[in-house]
């Protein structure tokens, strides 16, 4: 990979962060907002919020997910091992590192743990 590759990987993963970032705080500040905003009806108003915060928490668990994966990738860069798969050390192709700047795993790790 050349530096300028590496930048371009390093510059996609910050705003990726920036983005994980934005959308947790903006769920958690919603989440205040939205019980002033149940309906007057008192059964129909604890169903919605129970389904709200069921909502609220499998989406900030996938926004919380998502922000480790790309600090992750972002300390490996800090360490010089960015771009090297986690399991073999061999080096993860730029195709993969384009769809997915923070790719953990090569092809072939990738295949292996995907088959049963
Ligand atoms: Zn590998």
């Amino acid at each position: 990979m050349t530096d300028a590759e590496q930048m371009i990987h390093h510059d996609r993963l910050s705003a990726d962060l920036a983005q994980q970032l934005a959308s947790i705080a903006a769920l958690l500040a919603a989440t205040g907002n939205a019980v002033s905003e149940a309906s007057t009806d008192m059964r129909q108003a604890r169903i919605d919020a129970m389904a709200q915060q069921v909502n609220t928490r499998d989406q900030l668990a996938r926004f919380n997910l998502r922000r480790r994966k790309v600090e992750a990738a972002l300390t490996r860069f800090e360490a010089g091992a960015y771009g090297l798969c986690c399991e073999c050390r061999a080096e993860i192709s730029g195709e993969r590192l384009d769809h997915d700047a923070a790719e953990v795993f090569c092809e072939e790790c990738a295949d292996e743990r995907e088959a049963p």
